[in-house]
């Protein structure tokens, strides 16, 4: 009678790996990705109970029933398939029932911590600054340029915000590490190395008649199609962001990455951008997968391993915090996804689940902040101030440069949250000096 019921009995995981070939698994994998280890998730026997499972499933990573034809909820726990030949059988913990602990390098922060000036010690925190610097930036189309002003380059405005944060953290105690310290790339692999890699993407969509080699310029319509960009993206886009999880999960092990960005509207010609009046902030915590996302294999087992994991509670506990703080810092009003790729999570208004390929393959808890809108016009100036001691006066209400007022917003949501706990939400007003 008892084992009827669904997901109301504490077994633990048991995964079997039925036999086979490797001849005849088909297997669908995301580019540059290695077939997954679906072994590893022995090790997340009993660690989780059926009914947690089905809820973070329904509602942060499989919203709309997404995973429904890979992923299926049976009496005895849940049943994925792992290939076109395989499945694997996982039994979870039921009511009743103490899961085993959950194995992962990292552990949740303080909260409440125990010396309110050293909130963060023991922690170690990893800043990803997102994009790449430099001479890159051009080529990651993360890049425009004002004429008489210097070129904004996001990758260049995320490495400083990372080095002012950093100090900033070491002051609440923490381990800080930089995913990213220079503005060069980490992965050894460049364009070059993934031409034939970018043709066997192109091929392998439309299966176009002639795939031109190369592209002219951000504007070209057919860049696209043309296997220079393709392998260009596959370097900025795969390979960098491949090696910086194995650096994150296999060297620095953080207790929680803060990937740093700053978002952007449509600004066309990098030359001759266009300004915007929106500027605005949100922040990513790891989520809302496709049907079609989960069709590969890799990306259904990293979406496991984050559930499994259980680095979604951590997650959005942090990043509705830091997004209190940031909110109250820069005044900025949230932004609104009109996508499917995203959903609203949290009650601040200003966290969203996406499914990135950073926040997916970095195994601890990751959050996002997009913060500003490069070219809106309040940002352009503040931009163009640079950086400065104290305060000034912009847009109605009196501002830290963009670099300290950034870190400094993402450091006070972090400390609140180890000290205080959750903060009230803040009045709808600009930071007043
Ligand atoms: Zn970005």
């Amino acid at each position: 009678m008892l084992f009827r019921r669904l997901y109301v009995y504490a077994f633990y995981f048991v995964v079997f790996l039925m036999p086979a070939s490797p001849l005849t698994r088909a297997q669908r994998l995301t580019p540059l990705s290695l077939p997954p280890e679906w072994r590893r998730l022995q090790a997340y026997d009993g660690s989780l109970t059926a009914t947690q499972f089905r809820r973070w499933l329904d509602d942060v990573y499989a919203p709309d029933h997404a995973g429904q034809a890979w992923i299926r909820l049976q009496a005895d726990g849940v049943v994925i398939r792992a290939d076109a030949t395989h499945n694997v059988t996982l039994t979870l913990a039921g009511t009743g029932q103490t899961p085993k602990p959950v194995p992962r390098y990292w552990k949740p922060l303080p909260h409440p911590a125990t010396d309110p000036e050293h909130p963060l010690t023991g922690v170690t925190v990893a800043i990803d600054p997102g994009h790449l610097g430099g001479d890159f930036a051009r080529m990651e189309e993360r890049w425009f340029q004002f004429e008489g002003a210097a070129p904004i380059r996001e990758g260049d405005l995320t490495l400083r915000v990372a080095q002012v944060l950093a100090p900033q953290l070491e002051r609440l105690g923490a381990h800080v590490a930089l995913v990213r310290s220079s503005p060069e790339p980490l992965t050894q692999l460049r364009p070059g190395n993934l031409q034939s890699n970018a043709e066997e993407l192109l091929r392998g969509e439309n299966n176009p008649s002639s795939i031109p080699p190369t592209y002219q310029g951000p504007a070209d319509p057919l860049k696209e199609h043309s296997i220079e960009w393709q392998a260009e993206r596959l370097f900025y886009r795969v390979a960098e962001i491949h090696e910086r999880a194995r650096r994150v999960n296999e060297v620095i092990r953080p207790d929680l990455v803060i990937c740093v960005h700053f978002n952007a509207e449509p600004w066309g010609d990098p030359a001759h951008p266009t300004l915007v009046d929106a500027d605005h902030l949100h922040l990513l915590v790891n989520g809302a997968y496709s049907t079609s996302e989960l069709a590969y294999d890799d990306v259904r087992f990293d979406m496991l391993l984050k559930l499994l994991g259980q680095t979604h509670p951590e997650e959005l506990a942090l990043a509705e915090s830091v997004a209190h703080a940031l909110a109250q810092a820069t005044g900025l009003p949230p932004y609104r996804y009109h996508s499917p790729n995203a959903i609203p999570l949290g009650s601040s208004g200003y966290v969203w689940a996406r499914n990135l390929l950073a926040n997916r393959l970095y195994e601890c808890p990751v959050i996002y902040t997009e913060c500003y809108v490069m070219n809106s016009r309040s940002f352009f100036e503040r931009f163009q101030a640079g950086e400065y001691e104290g305060w000034r006066w912009f847009d109605n209400a009196w501002h830290q440069d963009i670099y300290q007022e950034y870190a400094g917003g993402i450091a006070e949501g972090l400390r609140r949250y180890c000290t205080e706990g959750m903060p009230q939400m803040p009045q709808a007003e600009k930071c007043h000096k």
